[in-house]
């Protein structure tokens, strides 16, 4: 993996190795080559991957930075509906030169392999409990079926048994609670 050479994530950086200042910019667009991400979501192999990327001569070796964006796909955790979004995610990194023990990244023969760099940010950043949507209500704990959407977050915070009483009063009739609820404080 080292010694790869090529490759949609390999760049050349030969005209500004050893120039400290210069710089360069590349836009590209490469499917992911294979699944990316061990979660119940994941950008899937052939995933397009738009990455924009700035390569910049310093005097250690080469700093890589920019911006992939891509879309993950997978479940729900609370319901299991499928789900696909948008995902952009920022990275940097220096690629060192030739002899530094301690490097992660190095510069191989005047070219900087990304994959790994972008890879490890895209990964890191998908949700780790992604939802359909912020307040899915997910599956009904006895029934094990998907819960109505007008269910909705009231139903998720387990309810003062004092207080249930007056919830399913109030829930009635979706009106009275918002006409109840500032006013029932003075009363
Ligand atoms: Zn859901």
């Amino acid at each position: 993996m080292r010694s790869r050479l090529s490759g949609p994530f390999v760049l050349p950086v030969r005209d500004i190795v050893r120039k400290p200042g210069e710089m360069r910019e590349h836009s590209l667009s490469i499917p992911a080559p294979e699944r990316w991400g061990e979660g119940i979501v994941a950008v899937p192999a052939g995933g397009e991957l738009e990455v924009d990327v700035r390569l910049e001569s310093v005097h250690e070796g080469i700093l890589v930075s920019g911006t992939v964006d891509t879309r993950y796909e997978g479940e729900c955790g609370r319901c299991l509906r499928e789900i696909a979004a948008p995902v952009e995610v920022e990275f940097q990194e220096l690629f060192e030169y030739p002899g530094q023990e301690t490097a992660d990244f190095e510069v191989q023969d005047d070219h900087v392999d990304l994959e790994t760099l972008v890879r490890d940010a895209t990964v890191l950043a998908l949700p780790f409990q992604p939802v359909c949507q912020p307040d899915c209500p997910g599956l009904d704990p006895v029934t094990g079926e998907r819960l109505t959407e007008s269910a909705g977050a009231e139903q998720q915070a387990p309810i003062d048994p004092r207080w249930a009483a007056l919830h399913e009063f109030t829930d009635q009739d979706g009106s009275a609670r918002d006409r109840v609820a500032p006013s029932t404080e003075e009363s």
